[in-house]
């Protein structure tokens, strides 16, 4: 199996989900050094020694949500002592107390009949022609499910008003593991695969890019993982719209879910695994595969760089989730240090946009075979 691996990962060629799957599988130190290795050369192709990280902030414009999703520990219900609703004047207060200029907020929310898709929309507009050089990396697929429900309109509509009203792209965050038998299980509330997968393509047909995300490290298997890559890479062959995949490990500490994983797996090196079969699978289709300082640790995530990883996700002002979830990394860090660090391995560290410019003028094998991104009725 790794005489044809390598040979395909040398030639750019796609590998079979079983391989990738077999992959994922290894366990021996022996296998593992091979695969980060052959990752980190695929990588090295694609983006040379380059090393991306944003200066953003997230946006959680309520915590109040009515879904009960299993490893959210974000989620409040509206009689907590904890819950909030943010306006206009708090959200301003806190971009502008920010160290420098942003580049992007990722703007998202809980799921609840106490906030309305109107009140969520004239938010985002007031934000929009308040900072009109943010880019706003807005809604998960579940939100625009969630008001495409609230306001009887079809997605098409509801991610349109999104547009409308300010959003530059979509979250592709709710994602979790694309397998309805795991959505099932942990998420049962919540959109379907299928559904997923429409909303985003539907987002990249209104001209509007987006990330995509896992959400591993609990009960799903392999082929669950498998199964989930499967449908991400099947979008962006369709559409072209996925800027970057983002594995997100899941933190079991203090959530539900939690409590039934199997804690004796080694989480840090499936995380390494999960980013090298990643960037194998993905190969010329999706160019960057990011790594979390937040869910990680540092040390962890300047690891992962060398096992094909090429972004370093965001400064991150006031990264909620994963700290209420038990993340214990801190919820920003200053540029110096990203350009610092990335320097200190070798490597060489780049601002990057949302929607990361700075690749437009490079020639690299990917831009010149990767599929062309069109949006259907002429949106930017
Ligand atoms: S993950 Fe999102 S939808 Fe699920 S409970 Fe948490 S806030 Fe609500």
């Amino acid at each position: 199996m790794w005489d044809t691996i390598e040979y395909k990962a040398k030639h750019s060629i796609d590998l079979t989900e079983e391989e990738a799957k077999w992959l994922l599988e290894r366990q021996e130190p022996a296998d593992l050094k091979r695969l980060y290795g052959l990752a980190d050369e695929v990588n090295e192709r694609l983006n040379g020694r380059v090393v991306s990280f944003i200066h953003n902030m997230n946006v959680n414009y309520t915590n109040i949500c009515e879904y009960h999703c299993t490893f959210c520990e974000f989620k409040k219900s509206p009689t907590s002592k904890d819950a909030y609703i943010l306006t206009f004047e708090d959200v301003k207060q806190r971009i502008d107390s920010a160290d420098g200029e942003l580049s992007e907020i990722t703007f998202q929310g809980g799921l609840s009949s106490e906030v309305k898709f109107h009140e969520v929309l004239e938010l985002l507009s007031k934000l929009r022609e308040a900072y009109p050089q943010i880019h706003f990396h807005a809604f998960s697929p579940e939100e625009i499910d969630y008001y495409a429900w609230e306001t009887n309109q079809s997605y098409l509509e509801t991610v349109t008003q999104a547009k409308e009203a300010g959003m530059n792209s979509m979250c592709g965050t709710a994602a979790e593991v694309l397998d309805d038998e795991v959505r099932k299980k942990i998420c049962w509330e919540k959109i379907s695969s299928d559904e997923w997968c429409e909303i985003i393509k539907t987002a990249h047909h209104l001209g509007l890019p987006s990330t995509a995300t896992i959400l591993f490290g609990h009960i799903e298997t392999s082929q669950h993982v498998m199964n989930h890559l499967k449908r991400v890479r099947d979008v962006q062959r369709e559409t072209g719209g996925i800027t970057e995949f983002i594995p997100l490990l899941f933190m079991p500490d203090k959530t539900k879910l939690g409590r039934v994983i199997d804690r004796s797996i080694d989480r840090v090196e499936y995380a390494f695994k999960m980013i090298a079969v990643s960037r194998l699978y993905f190969m010329n289709d999706i160019r960057n595969i990011q790594t979390s300082w937040v869910k990680l640790s540092w040390e962890n995530a300047l690891r992962s760089l060398s096992c094909g990883a090429n972004d370093m996700s965001g400064t991150l002002y006031h990264e909620n989730i994963t700290r209420e979830a038990g993340g214990e990394n801190g919820e920003y860090t200053p540029r110096e240090k990203f350009t610092s660090e990335i320097a200190r391995i070798g490597k060489i560290p780049v601002e990057r946009d949302t929607v990361y410019s700075y690749q437009k003028n490079q020639s690299t094998s990917l831009r010149e075979s990767q599929h062309q991104f069109l949006p259907l009725d002429g949106g930017g």
